[in-house]
């Protein structure tokens, strides 16, 4: 449709999550009116944050060095675990200031159409945090629509012969939205009213 790298730009935009083929367009040509030294700065962005951000090696939140800043907090209290599906929730959740534990994040959820199951998950490591008798309750903390649903299911009869509480996040979360979309206040409720889970 367009020459060279115009066309090579709104197919790179396209390609990324939410942005449809107009979206694309139009950030392209906001991009080529733009002055040289915001479009540098965007560009400085985008190839800082691939190069620098990384993943803590506890938790799987995105982290500056090897651990998070969650992990390193020693304030945080090591007997709670908040399972999350991305970094994102983690950021939801610290906005309700109602959870003084730390996180794991599992990078998704279980969707065998997308062919994600357990094993592509970061519930290995979550096993492994949970062998040493340190922890005591695991809050479930996945979106309230059918995959995160899944995968609670999953985890809870993971963690069902463990010694530990294993609790679910109450309702009043919109069902079929994403955590990251609730309000603090409804997240925070649903933190204080969280449910135990199976037996
Ligand atoms: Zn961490």
């Amino acid at each position: 449709m367009y020459e060279g790298a115009v066309q090579d730009l709104i197919d790179e935009l396209g390609r990324l999550p939410g942005v449809g083929p107009k979206s694309a367009q139009r950030i392209a040509f906001h991009i080529l009116d733009s002055d040289p030294a915001d479009v540098q700065r965007l560009a400085t962005a985008l190839t800082e944050a691939k190069a620098r951000v990384r993943f803590c090696e506890v938790c799987g939140n995105v982290a500056q060095s090897e651990k998070c800043q969650i992990c390193v907090d020693p304030r945080r209290i090591d007997s709670v675990i908040c399972v999350v599906e991305e970094s994102k929730d983690v950021v939801a959740v610290e906005r309700t200031r109602e959870f003084r534990g730390r996180y794991h994040v599992l990078g998704g959820v279980i969707n065998p159409i997308d062919g994600i199951g357990p094993n592509e998950l970061r519930i290995r490591e979550l096993m492994t945090r949970l062998q040493d008798d340190t922890v005591k309750e695991v809050i479930l903390a996945m979106d309230p629509n059918v995959e995160g649903e899944a995968t609670a299911a999953y985890l809870a009869r993971l963690l069902g012969s463990m010694e530990i509480r294993v609790t679910r996040l109450a309702s009043g979360l919109p069902v079929g939205g994403d955590l990251e979309f609730a309000d603090e206040v409804t997240l925070g409720r649903a933190f204080e009213g969280r449910t135990l889970v199976g037996s």
